[in-house]
């Protein structure tokens, strides 16, 4: 496995593999891997990716003021064992000014999707995201990148970008890993103390309220909302938000729903989390707790 830090020098190893005939998938995260970034990886494998790139990059254009950018975990050694594990070829670890040098003044920029859910609550972090991930899709040439439903809307923004871009990549949306409990594996998990950790099992269990009164027939986002967010406030500090939106516009949900997306974010102690899960798909509920 190969670690470089310079942007120059990871295009150029993309490059030699695109030369070299592999197909390339790449994986952007922030590092403090866990089982559910390296799902990411042996996605990326399947969808037939065999030279595999991993980003860790903890990007400061996606953290708004008063958010945990210092505090974000950084296991750097830990990742690279986890990438070694997996079979990962390249990782990519820049230095924030390497990405952004003196002088950088161009973002990308979203529209309607970036509107609503996370984007009212963390104002200019989806653009940070687009931006990044443009850069990382221009210096990888990947035919394959994979993200996670966790971030449900980063996922679909960045579909939507790439489309609207002609950026000639599959943007693959994989499942949410989540421990046992059902609580979705995440780096902020962290954070939580014992107390938190617990009291953080209220999103997968409004979501898995929501699961099983769908399950029953209900089909009203309004009554699906109520369902989910009453074990969720029992147990968490502040609800953001708890919604039933269009799994593809990200639309409130409204009348008898076909299909539907609950999300959910709120805070634990200082902890913010974000859960979600589809509703209408072959998707399993979070599991019974
Ligand atoms: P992050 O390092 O948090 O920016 O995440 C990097 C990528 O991993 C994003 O595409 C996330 O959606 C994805 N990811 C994070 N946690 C999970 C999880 N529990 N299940 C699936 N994907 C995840």
């Amino acid at each position: 496995m190969e670690l470089v830090h310079e942007p120059g020098a990871f295009r150029a190893a993309c490059d030699a593999a695109r030369k070299a005939g592999r197909r390339v998938g790449l994986v952007p995260t922030m590092g403090a891997l866990h089982a559910g970034h390296l799902a990411l990886v042996d996605a990326a494998a399947e969808a037939g990716a065999d030279f595999r790139v991993v980003t860790i990059f903890v990007n400061p254009l996606q953290f708004g003021e008063g958010e945990d950018l210092d505090r974000y975990p950084r296991t750097l050694e830990a990742d690279l064992e986890a990438c070694r594990t997996r079979g990962v070829d390249l990782v990519f670890a820049p230095a924030p000014g390497a990405m952004y040098p003196p002088g950088f003044q161009t973002h990308v920029q979203v529209g309607e999707l970036t509107e609503r859910l996370e984007g009212e609550h963390r104002p200019g972090h989806f653009q940070g995201v687009t931006t990044v991930v443009t850069k990382l899709f221009l210096l990888t040439g990947p035919s394959v990148a994979v993200f996670g439903r966790k971030d449900y809307q980063q996922w679909r923004i960045v579909e939507r970008m790439a489309r609207d871009l002609d950026i000639p990549v599959e943007v693959l949306g994989h499942p949410i890993v989540r421990e046992a409990d059902g609580l979705a594996l995440s780096s902020r998990n962290r954070y939580l103390s014992e107390d938190e950790r617990e009291r953080a099992l209220g999103l997968a269990r409004g979501l898995h309220a929501a699961a099983q009164a769908w399950a029953a027939g209900t089909r009203e986002a309004e009554t699906l909302v109520e369902v989910a967010r009453g074990p969720i406030e029992e147990r968490v500090d502040r609800i953001d938000y708890v919604a039933v939106v269009d799994p593809e516009t990200l639309l409130p949900g409204a009348g008898v729903l076909q299909r539907g997306l609950v999300v959910v974010a709120a805070h634990v102690g200082a902890t913010r989390l974000i859960d979600n899960h589809e509703l209408g798909v072959d998707t399993p509920p979070p599991v019974e707790l």
